[in-house]
């Protein structure tokens, strides 16, 4: 006999109606490619989604097609994430800072029908056009309709292709289990893969996310998101501002613009912002300039890479400000783990116990289960010293990548494919990615390690640890630095602030300055770059 309950579905279409019934006032400010600032209310939005999901039904949009976006973090991408999603069809939000030929490549993995894309893209989408078969109509996301001026019928522009449509729509009723999101990882090896969210995902995540310990969203917030709409569907900060009647402030192009993301934050009075420690380095280093202090802003949740510990104690000591670690993935939705430091006990540990707790990724929000295996499969305890293979699973985690039957989970986990320490308190650290890893005489290095005691220097702001093939040890670490100015640490000098922080066989071998470290397109340290540029590399 099963449970008396309801069968509710839970959709995004049910939040969706939350937001519309409950948060209708709410209000979004963006600014957009014509719109230095443009305000609405949640409830314009959903009005306006509506007229969304009338135009895909009138290009014949079905169930299960994906409607792809190549948009910035604003208001009509926000339109398009409920009105694709909740009218059955799939949102594909596409990263533009993809190669062409990737953005090509997962064009056609995906079938696309329609791109929505912002006027900066029309020409990253013209380069390929031509090869993009699926695609029946392009529409850029302005109320300029000159800039399609002569482009042929494909094209056209979504204000003139939205107004005359009806703001009501006839919702179907979806399955929780139905697709409604889809995005590709950033493909540092191989092709990208495509991620594709259920409705019942996204709502389960929507509700960890907001909860206390985790990113502790409510009504009285003003939110950020710094992460692009175009990565992992912002961390879900679209949904939880309908679910929670939070305010949402929308930078559009200007996500890494640390003078706008500051005069937004206090404009606004923006609580909780949330991105890359990449932009947030960015903001630390205009605050410093300019003698700025957010008061308003208490929260920062940073995810993506480790947060650097000069970077976390500036936002912590110097702008009050409490940092929100989280660890998640494309294929999580994204969250795995946050780090709160919550235990009493852990409070009246000494400050640097209590930092060095702080820097680690965090426990498991309720929903994600993590194991950790060493590369024989047996079981790694939780003592917090042995490291292993992490793996992870949960109602919002990926089962199986679109379109690629042939990668599979092994016994219902999904590998994440870092490698990590958990603690006897669930704490668990990510030391490395496995593709990352430096094996030296048989034992592991953690070049995350080397990275962050590296970055604690003030005079350093970005480093890299790769491993280079040695011929007594099989790979030893090379410390990349990238350069800032003329001074150039010594190799003593380096050292010197290193005893003490790593162990003393993790000591890099030498140091190579580079005038820029390369970044992937979700902002990470491209290390597989780097590791070509340093192939022949010897000591
Ligand atoms: P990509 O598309 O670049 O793969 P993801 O967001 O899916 O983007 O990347 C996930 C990976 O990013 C994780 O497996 C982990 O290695 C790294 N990562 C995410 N958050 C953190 C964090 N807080 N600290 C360290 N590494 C992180």
């Amino acid at each position: 006999m099963l449970g008396s309950m309801m069968n509710y579905q839970l959709t995004l279409t049910s939040i969706m109606k939350h937001g519309k019934q409950i948060n209708p006032h709410k209000e979004v400010v963006s600014i957009t490619s014509d719109h230095d600032e443009h305000r609405c209310t949640l409830s314009d939005i959903f009005e306006r989604s509506a007229q969304v999901a009338n135009l895909l039904k009138a290009h014949d949009i079905k169930k299960g097609d994906r409607v792809a976006t190549l948009a910035w973090n604003d208001f009509r991408h926000m339109e398009l994430y409920y009105g694709i999603g909740c009218s059955g069809a799939v949102c594909h939000t596409i990263n533009p800072r993809l190669h062409p030929d990737q953005v090509n490549f997962i064009v056609n993995d995906a079938s696309d029908q329609v791109i929505f894309l912002d006027v900066m893209f029309i020409d990253l989408v013209k380069a390929v056009e031509a090869e993009l078969t699926s695609v029946k109509k392009f529409i850029v996301l302005t109320s300029d309709a000159s800039v399609v001026e002569g482009f042929g019928e494909k094209w056209s522009t979504y204000e003139a292709d939205i107004g005359s449509h009806s703001t009501e729509f006839n919702w179907p009723e979806l399955d929780e289990n139905d697709p409604c999101q889809l995005c590709y990882t950033s493909g540092t090896t191989g092709n990208p893969k495509g991620v594709q969210y259920s409705h019942r995902a996204l709502v389960l995540h929507t509700m960890a996310a907001i909860a206390p310990d985790a990113f502790s969203i409510g009504k009285n917030d003003c939110v950020l998101p710094v992460v692009p709409m175009f990565h992992v569907n912002a961390w879900g900060i679209p949904y939880m501002a309908a679910m929670t009647g939070c305010k949402l402030v929308l930078a559009g192009s200007k996500v890494a613009d640390p003078k706008v993301l500051s005069r937004l934050i206090q404009d606004e009075g923006v609580t909780l912002a949330a991105g890359v420690p990449t932009v947030w380095n960015l903001l630390a280093q205009h605050l410093q300039e300019n003698k700025i202090s957010l008061t308003c802003l208490k929260k920062l949740v940073v995810g993506g890479t480790a947060m650097p510990p000069h970077l976390f104690r500036y936002f912590q000591d110097e702008q009050d400000m409490a940092i929100i670690h989280a660890w998640g993935m494309t294929e999580m939705s994204p969250l795995g783990t946050i780090n709160h430091i919550q235990a009493k006990e852990m409070l009246e540990w000494d400050d640097e116990a209590q930092f060095e707790q702080k820097l680690k990724q965090g426990v498991p929000v309720y929903g994600i289960e993590l194991k950790l295996i060493n590369d024989d499969g047996q079981d790694v305890a939780w003592d917090g010293k042995a490291s292993g293979n992490l793996l992870v699973r949960g109602p919002w985690v990926v089962d199986q990548y679109f379109n690629r039957p042939d990668v599979k989970n092994e016994n219902g986990w999904f590998d994440t494919g870092d490698i990590s320490i958990i603690d006897e308190h669930g704490y668990m650290k990510i030391t490395d990615r496995s593709k990352d890893v430096i094996k030296s005489g048989g034992e592991w290095i953690s070049s995350v390690d080397i990275e962050n005691a590296m970055m604690s220097h003030p005079e350093v702001s970005l480093a890299a640890v790769i491993g280079v093939v040695h011929p007594k040890w099989d790979e030893r670490p090379l410390l990349i630095i990238e350069r800032h100015g003329d001074k150039e640490l010594s190799y003593a000098e380096v050292t010197s602030h290193l005893t003490g922080k790593i162990a003393k066989w993790w000591m890099p071998d030498a140091i190579e300055y580079v005038d820029q470290i390369p970044m992937t397109a979700t902002g990470k340290m491209h290390k597989l770059k780097l590791r070509e540029t340093f192939t022949d590399y010897s000591f």
